[in-house]
C-alpha cells in the first residue's frame, strides 16, 4: 500500500462526508460554512467525536445519541462512494 493510498483511505470519508453535507443542506437552504452539525430529527448538536465519518456512525449504532432516531443511510452514500476514488 502506497502512501497515496493510505492518504486516500484516511481522507476520502471526510471528503465524502462534506459532499453528503452539501447534498443534504443546500436544497433546504441551510448554510454549509457556519453552524455545527446536528441531528436532523431532534436538533441536538453533535460532539466533535461524533463527526468521524463511518466510525462514529458505527459506534453510535446508526442512531442519534440523544433521541435514538436511526441515521438515514443516504447520509452514508457519498462517504461510501468516496472510497472509489
Ligand atoms: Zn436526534
Amino acid at each position: 500500500m502506497t502512501l497515496q493510498n493510505i492518504f486516500l483511505l484516511i481522507f476520502a470519508p471526510f471528503i465524502g462526508s462534506f459532499l453528503g453535507l452539501l447534498i443534504m443542506r443546500l436544497p433546504s437552504g441551510r448554510g454549509v460554512i457556519f453552524g455545527r452539525s446536528q441531528c436532523d430529527c431532534c436538533g441536538t448538536t453533535l460532539y466533535a467525536r461524533h463527526l468521524f465519518p463511518l466510525l462514529s456512525w458505527l459506534l453510535l449504532r446508526r442512531r442519534c445519541r440523544h433521541c435514538g432516531v436511526a441515521i438515514d443511510w443516504l447520509a452514508l452514500v457519498p462517504r461510501r462512494h468516496s472510497f472509489a476514488w
